[in-house]
């Protein structure tokens, strides 16, 4: 899809020369495509350019996989194959094509039905950052939602959200959710409809199946009778903010525009998982969101484990715009009821009366600094250098460019107060 438009600053320039990069690849090695704003492309190199993105196509249509798929699950058990160095359910007809390739036998329907265990994640940082959610917290999110009364899942990157809704509105009579999913990996399409899956692009809010497919988002989105929606999104942390809530800002406005009388100046009701140090940037983009301290667990992310003593906590958090008193974390977790700020917190997360807040971002109990005039880390000290709260052993420098992380001046990267740093 679309091309996004970056500045490049340099050191003390005041304006950066624009250029085009991809919006879904932040590492070059993985789409080199750049142009100056100011740029001309010339015949030849604009022809070559089609030619490659014609050869990068991927071999399969979604329609095509949906008619593999039918006829795929209409085989017996053994004779069904997974090629697992293709990524690709093989038809009897292309077994000798992958005989040197590893593959799997028997492919159940549960397997069929649980893609994101068949499949391995990608883990590209940079481009896919395919983590997927632990069983724990996918349940809680689903129960979640079916308590506060939601019927439609719009899955924005979380496909093993929409796997566990999917299977269980397949199995559980009186289970009422549905889920589209709208994902960037294409290996999804075979194994669901033009109605259950959309390749998307978050980035740039870019439908690769066109205005069909956006169509089925949209209809998804309207057909409301009384169906409550929600959006639920899990982006690469490494993407950009602005990027992101641009699109979803698009989708918002497509929600909108589907209620007939009206959604009034309501906002379409959303999840945005992301790390906590991203706070202040969604805040920006999003003032109507608040930052619950459920701490998101992932299977395949080594450092973000659910802390139990002594293993590192998730620092991934739930942004939204729900009423916080309304969404209830589980007590037996740990977490409890704060009455005056109205909603759930950690259990390390002790009320500050001077702040008049629960102050904590990463669950463990932090401190008041009367000279800052705020709460920080319990591992944090005041530095009369610096004027404010850092670690003991930072070096004293400031810069005048804003912090990439949080967006504020005062500060690098490496300094960040909301860096989860310990
Ligand atoms: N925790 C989620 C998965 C989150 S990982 C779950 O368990 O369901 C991030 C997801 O975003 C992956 O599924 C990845 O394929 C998808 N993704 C990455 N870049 C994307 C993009 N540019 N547009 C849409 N989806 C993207
Ligand atoms: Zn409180
Ligand atoms: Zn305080
Ligand atoms: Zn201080
Ligand atoms: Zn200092």
């Amino acid at each position: 899809g679309p091309a996004l438009l970056f500045v490049k600053t340099s050191q003390g320039k005041e304006e950066g020369r624009r250029f085009y990069a991809c919006s879904a690849c932040r590492d070059r090695k993985n789409c080199n495509f750049f142009q100056w704003e100011d740029e001309k492309v010339s015949e030849t190199r604009l022809a070559a350019r089609e030619e490659y993105n014609r050869n990068h196509q991927p071999l399969l249509t979604h329609r095509q996989n949906v008619e593999r798929y039918k006829n795929f699950v209409l085989l017996p058990l053994s004779k069904r194959r997974f090629c697992q160095e293709c990524q690709q359910l093989l038809l009897p007809e292309e077994w000798e094509k992958h005989l040197d390739h590893r593959f799997l036998c028997g492919i159940s329907m549960a397997q069929l039905k649980s893609p994101s265990q068949l499949l391995y994640p990608l883990e590209n940082k940079k481009t896919n950052a395919q983590y997927l959610f632990a069983d724990r917290s996918c349940q809680f999110l689903l129960k979640l939602f079916s308590n506060l009364g939601f019927r439609r899942v719009l899955s924005v990157g979380t496909p093993r959200l929409h796997e566990m809704i999917q299977s269980k509105a397949s199995q559980e009579e009186d289970f009422r959710i549905r889920s589209l999913l709208l994902d960037i990996d294409f290996r999804y399409s075979q194994f669901y409809t033009e109605d259950e899956f959309c390749h998307y692009n978050m980035f740039n809010d870019y439908f690769f199946g066109g205005e069909a497919a956006r169509e089925t988002c949209r209809k998804f989105l309207s057909e409301d009778n009384g169906e409550r929606v929600i959006m639920v999104t899990d982006p690469p942390f490494g993407g950009l903010v602005e990027a992101l809530a641009s699109s979803f800002k698009k989708l918002m406005t497509m929600w909108k525009e589907t209620g007939k009388e009206g959604h009034g100046n309501k906002e379409m009701p959303m999840f945005w998982i992301f790390p906590y140090f991203f706070e202040s940037r969604i805040l920006d983009f999003f003032p109507s969101f608040s930052m619950m301290d459920y701490q998101v667990d992932y299977d395949n992310h080594a450092l973000y484990k659910h802390g139990k003593k002594g293993r590192r906590q998730s620092p991934v958090r739930i942004f939204t715009n729900i009423t916080p008193s309304t969404i209830v974390l589980p007590v037996e977790e740990g977490y409890r009821f704060c009455t005056i700020c109205q909603r759930y917190v950690s259990s390390g997360n002790q009320h500050c009366e001077i702040c008049d807040s629960c102050t904590s971002k990463d669950g463990r109990r932090w401190k008041h600094c009367v000279l800052c005039k705020r709460c920080v880390k319990p591992s944090w000290f005041h530095c009369n250098n610096c004027n404010c709260c850092a670690l003991q052993n930072h070096s004293c420098e400031k810069t005048d460019a804003a912090c990439f992380v949080c967006g504020k001046a005062g500060h690098k990267r490496s300094a960040c107060p909301s860096l989860p740093c310990t």
